[in-house]
């Protein structure tokens, strides 16, 4: 059974709260697992979730100064990762009561990781175009298909799985959303090596996977709207830059963390920031390059100093945007597109960065460690102790404008939806999706 939390309006009394839990709760040498059950169960890791979900009912802005209250109480913040992001929300709205304890309390305690199964190699930026297929054997949902970009898919137990139940029925209504068990024999999650050298995400091969009727995560079919909440909490979640965790730990019983010391992944006491950043500091990726260029003997340079005061202006509007946000809905209104806005700002803010931090190192930046135990031979031959961080987030930078929806779709949601721009000219939306063109 959930546990039941009053909505809590005021920040301040919570705080106080939060600050006496962690005194009595805190014990750097429990395991992880029962650090995340006791910070899970409280309410603590997801407060952003309803009562009824394990979580408290606060605004994100509070959940926010909730989790820099535990980075800088020095204890290990909530779960990282895509489950407490995006699969415990979408879950609270559309999943039923056994789902919320099934799923919602294995994620807020960390017990289990997710990943996401949407995009497929023919459906991106169209992915109500998807083609793995979902059909009923008795009692089981049997899956058949392929899906592409899987972050984390390799640690993850569980997948938000997003697939066709109704081939005859148009494209966006025969959809319906699953939770997929990953560790079954019908699951194959192939790693990709990325440009940065890493293989975050993976190609994930389903052959008569399986899950049964009880996974399925809202109506039949009606999977689109599930997706879309799954959608608007990755947008609002990256456009703001994430979690505010000071020490993120991977979740779930392949990582095996579960089991470690809790104390081990926290900094001594006097190693640590008195506080962590508030939003405001955080959304200052300019000071960071201050530094940067400082230390590099550039901080004199005209260009270099126009683009530090571009990335000044871009954390300002995003701190700006988020007041008004923040003042609007506490009038009870919103302000449409904002989410979309946000992201659009964020791969802006990464672009100026790949950039400002390349002119800064110079001809130093053709250097990378493509595998991270090379970064102090690099840092050994270029006397540059920031240049692995900055040749890694360059090569990075060219994600967040294609993650959670592209810029341009981005752009495009913008001028349909808020500006109330004409749609793209198309017969997909009645049409059944079987009838469709399609690529060979
Ligand atoms: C780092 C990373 C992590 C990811 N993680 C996951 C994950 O965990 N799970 C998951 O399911 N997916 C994930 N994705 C996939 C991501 O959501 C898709 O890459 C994205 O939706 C774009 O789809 P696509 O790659 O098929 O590009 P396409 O849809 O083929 O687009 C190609 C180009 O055409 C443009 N374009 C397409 N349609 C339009 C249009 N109507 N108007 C204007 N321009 C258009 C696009 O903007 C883009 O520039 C991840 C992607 C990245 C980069």
């Amino acid at each position: 059974m959930a546990i039941q939390v009053t909505e809590v309006g005021d920040a301040s009394d919570l705080l106080s709260e939060l600050r006496a839990w962690l005194s009595e709760n805190w014990d750097a040498d429990i395991t992880v697992a029962e650090w995340w059950n006791r910070l899970g169960l409280a309410g603590w890791s997801a407060p952003g979730l309803p009562s009824h979900a394990y979580g408290r009912g606060v605004a994100r802005s509070v959940a926010v100064q909730i989790a820099q209250e535990i980075a800088s109480f020095g204890a290990v913040g909530a779960p990282d990762g895509l489950g407490l992001l995006l699969a415990a929300p979408t879950i609270a709205d559309h999943g039923t009561s056994e789902q919320i304890e099934r799923f919602v309390r294995d994620i807020v305690t960390g017990q289990k990781a997710w990943c996401q199964l949407f995009s497929e190699p023919g459906a991106g930026s169209d992915l109500a175009g998807l083609t793995t297929k979902a059909e009923l054997d008795g009692d089981e949902w049997v899956f058949n298909g392929q899906k592409v970009w899987t972050s984390g898919g390799q640690i993850a137990d569980i997948g938000m799985l997003i697939a066709r139940t109704a081939p005859d029925a148009p494209k966006h209504q025969g959809i319906s959303y699953f939770a997929l068990a990953m560790h079954q024999s019908g699951v194959d999650v192939r790693p990709l090596r990325e440009m940065t050298g890493h293989a975050l995400f993976n190609e994930t091969f389903l052959t008569d996977a399986h899950c049964t009727r009880d996974d399925l995560i809202g109506q039949l079919n009606n999977g689109w709207a599930v997706a879309n909440t799954t959608l608007g909490y990755e947008r609002s979640g990256l456009g703001t830059g994430g979690s505010a965790r000071g020490v993120s730990v991977v979740p779930g019983t392949v990582a095996g963390n579960l089991e470690r010391r809790v104390g081990d992944f926290v900094a001594p006491a006097g190693e640590r920031p008195r506080r962590a950043p508030s939003a405001g500091q955080r959304a200052q990726a300019y000071e960071l390059f201050v530094g940067l260029a400082k230390g590099n003997g550039k901080n004199k340079d005209p260009l270099i100093r126009q683009d530090l005061v571009r990335l000044f202006a871009f954390g300002e509007l995003g701190r700006l945007n988020a007041e008004r946000l923040k003042a609007t809905r506490a009038r009870g209104g919103d302000i449409a597109g904002m989410a979309n806005i946000s992201k659009l700002s964020m791969s802006s803010v990464m672009r100026l960065s790949r950039d400002l931090g390349f002119r800064i190192v110079g001809s130093q930046g053709m250097i990378h460690a493509y595998d991270s135990a090379d970064n102090q031979t690099v840092t050994d031959a270029t006397h540059n102790p920031f240049l692995a961080g900055v040749t890694m987030s360059a090569l990075y930078a060219q994600a967040p404008s294609i993650y959670g929806g592209t810029d341009q779709i981005q752009r495009n949601i913008i001028g349909e939806r808020v500006l109330g721009l004409p749609r793209d000219p198309g017969n997909d939306k009645d049409m059944p999706f079987s009838q469709l063109p399609k690529n060979a």
